[in-house]
Formats: structure tokens, sequence, C-alpha cells
């Protein structure tokens, strides 16, 4: 679980939070408003209101009295801050004149309409800019790359693309102090007990030197550096690579790219394997196949009729995967290996893997994704997508809880439903499907 991150160029945050079992059932990520800008300026003040939420923590008045009781609080975290072996001297020098960053309750229950679609996500993350920046880093850092490719197994164009995709190469990381936002979050608001760990780890990273202060800046949930670690992950994934005795994944790109395929590989990453690849589908497929729990070989997919565009045959005809199509029918088809969960773990969210996996086939000097999507497709709406779940649970098909969030349940309840109807079972949540079960 990584917390909450978000892709540092602002425009365009990630996910989501910190519940990750909520966050792993999305179709797409959440919207998380933009959280650069200078601290304290008109634009970043609290806006006093209530959180969304409706969680009691999240009342103003209670947030006013966490803030009031903000340097007892610190205070009350001392003693396991004392326990993780941090000194009275650096817990001092890190919290003296420490002051809560209200503006982030304003983020912590946002929760904006999130309307993009599946490829226009994918077209922003993949840019040619960012192919071409990285291509350059690739080479430039070369050295580094071999280093670390041999010691990780982890392909170098995936390391490179999360690298882009984050934080634009690291020049996108991030302006907010990470001491001061998990000390925010640690004692306002209604995720205190997972920042409390965050605010430990954040004051563990200063106090045994491995980033300066000064370079401890990052999004609003406290993820920083160049592919934004949240400070616990940080303790978990963090390598020195170049040996100068600290572990920086601000300042240092042998630090970053190391850390960064470490995270991939406790995540499960299977060297030798890509992430996944584009596949064509042929006439009169059975779509009902494109379903997360049938996991075959590529080499079986071939005799389902399953090929590349342009036919070139797989290079490891027997690593396994399952078929995602995440626009439907109309839209390209993907085989997904093991790898694109390794990437899921370090973001949960299919449209951010899909972009990593798809920008690392480019930084590698492939081209575009080939088929078409159905860009004509209007994206249902947060209302209308609660709306279709509910429509779903009422004709007895399981959606489980019914959030406005598509997932896995959601895809198969629509799958289903398209079969009894007749239709192509592609689990696509469309606008013409919407009307359908309304009229039922
Ligand atoms: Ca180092």
């Amino acid at each position: 679980m990584r917390g909450l991150r978000h892709v540092g160029t602002a425009l365009l945050p990630l996910a989501l939070l910190a519940g990750a079992a909520q966050a792993q059932d999305d179709r797409y990520p959440q919207l998380v408003p933009p959280t650069t800008g200078s601290i304290g300026s008109a634009g970043d003040k609290w806006s006093g209101e209530p959180g969304a939420s409706g969680h009691p923590l999240m009342m103003p008045d209670a947030i006013l009295a966490a803030v009031a009781d903000f340097k007892n609080c610190l205070e009350r975290i001392w003693p396991e801050a004392a326990r993780r072996g941090i000194s009275r001297a650096s817990f001092e020098t890190f919290t003296a004149g420490l002051e809560p960053d209200v503006k982030i309750m304003d983020f912590v229950d946002a929760q904006p309409e999130f309307t993009k679609a599946f490829w226009d996500y994918v077209d922003l993350l993949v840019t040619d800019e960012r192919i071409a920046r990285g291509r350059e880093l690739l080479a430039a850092h070369a050295a580094t790359f071999d280093a670390v490719e041999k010691a990780y197994g982890v392909d170098r164009h995936i390391v490179a693309a999360i690298w882009g995709v984050e934080t634009k190469y690291g020049t996108a990381a991030g302006e907010r102090p990470v001491i001061r936002s998990t000390a925010t979050l640690a004692c306002v608001g209604r995720r205190q007990a997972y920042f409390r760990d965050e605010f430990l780890a954040a004051l563990e990273i200063l106090h045994r030197g491995d980033i300066r202060p000064e370079q401890l800046k990052g999004s609003w949930a406290g993820a920083f550096g160049s592919t934004q670690f949240m400070p616990t992950a940080f303790k978990r994934y963090a390598v020195d690579f170049d040996r100068d005795g600290r572990r920086d994944v601000v300042g240092s790109v042998p630090d970053v790219a190391a850390s960064t395929a470490n995270h991939l590989v406790k995540a499960g990453w299977l060297a030798g394997q890509t992430w996944g690849y584009e596949v064509v589908l042929p006439q009169g497929f059975n779509y009902l196949l494109a379903d997360p729990a049938r996991k075959l070989t590529l080499q079986e997919w071939t005799r389902h009729g399953v090929t590349r565009p342009g036919g070139a045959p797989f290079p490891r005809a027997g690593d396994k995967a399952t078929l995602f199509i995440p626009a439907g029918a109309r839209g390209p088809a993907f085989l997904l290996l093991d790898n694109f969960r390794a990437i899921m773990k370090y973001n949960p969210a299919e449209a951010y893997a899909l972009a990593i996996g798809h920008l690392a086939d480019r930084l590698r000097g492939g081209g575009p994704i080939v088929q078409a999507w159905p860009r004509e497709e209007r994206v249902l709406t947060r209302a209308e997508r609660l709306e279709l779940q509910q429509h779903l649970a009422r004709h007895g098909f399981d959606v489980g809880e019914p959030s406005g969030r598509l997932g896995l349940k959601t895809r198969a309840a629509v799958r289903d439903f398209q079969a009894r109807s007749g239709l192509v079972p592609d689990g696509f949540a469309t606008v013409a499907i919407l009307e359908r079960l309304r009229a039922r």
C-alpha cells in the first residue's frame, strides 16, 4: 500500500488513497486536486469547509481543535519516535516551529468528477516529450541503468517510464515539505493513524540524514523524490546504490533507479518477462475469455486466434497472461503478464500501469498503440456510474457495494448483462449500456 499519490505535474494526479482495497477496485484513477503552489499564498489557504466524507474529524470545528492541539499531538508521538532511535535533539530540530498545513484538509476528501477516458489518460502520460526526454536520459545514464538492470533484473525502460510519469524525470516532484504534510495528516483529519507512521518514517529519514530537510519535499500526501516514494515505502525499498552512505531518492540517479527497481522486485517483478503486449482479436472472438481470472500461456492465446499487430510471434510463448480490453470490443486489446500486476502495486490503477508499460515500449523504440480507441464514447459521469451499478444490482447482478467506481465486479456484471442481452460481452460500461439498463 503506497498511500496517497499523484503524478508530479499536479495536472494529473493519480490515485488515491491509502485505502488500497478501495483503490484496487478502481477502474480509473481518482483525480486529486493540484498539490503544488506556494504554501500560504491566497490560493493555498484552507477553505474552512467540512470534508465531503462527512467524517466527524473532517468537520471544521474538529479541524480547528486539532490545529490548536498540534504541538501536544506531536509531543504524544515523541515516545514512538524515541523507540525508533530518533534522538530528542533531532526530534526538536525537525519539528521546531512546525505549523500544520491546514490546506491539506481540502485535499483529503476531494472526489472531483473523473471524466477522463482511459485513452485520454494514456495519451496524457505517454507524450512525445516524455518519450524523447526518456530516451536521452537512458543514453546519458546508460552505465547506471546497465548496473541497475543487472542487479535487479527489472527492465530499465519500465524504471525510466515510472521516473518520467511520476515527476517528469525528477523535474516536478512537488513543493510541500514532507515533514510538515505528514505531521499535519498525523494530527489533523480522518487519516491520522495511517499518517502517524508516515510522519515517523519521515523523521527517521531526516534523523539518519538520507535526505536533507530542504530536499524532502513532495505532494500534499508526502510522496517525494523522483519516483514519489511515501516515507514508509522509502523505508522498505530505498537503496544506496551509489554507495555514498545516503539513500538519496531525490538527487541521485543511481539511487532513484535502483530504489524504484527494488520496489518493483518486492512487488513481484519477474526478470526477463515484459509487462504485456498489444494484441488483435479474431472475428467472432469469445469476449468472456477477457476475464482477469483466466490466465493462459501466450501459446494458448495464440490457439484462440490472438495475435500481435503485424503478426510477429511472442518472444516467450510459455509466459502466462490475461486478456484485457479496457475500452471494449471496439478498442485495443492487451495480454497482460504478471509484471503488469507488479506495476499496479506501485500505483493501483490499470490506466497507470498500461501507460507505464506503453511508455516503456516507446522508450525501447516501439511504436504507438496500433488499434484505435473508441474515442467517440463519452465517459460516464460519477452519478451515471453509480446509477449503472444500482440498475445492475436491481437486476440481480453482483456489483458489490455501489460506489460509482467501476471495478472488476462491475465489469463482470456488465459482461453478464451483455451476454444475457445478446450483446458482445466486453464489460465496457457505455452510455448505451446505461440506457438499456434504464429501460428495463
Ligand atoms: Ca546514495
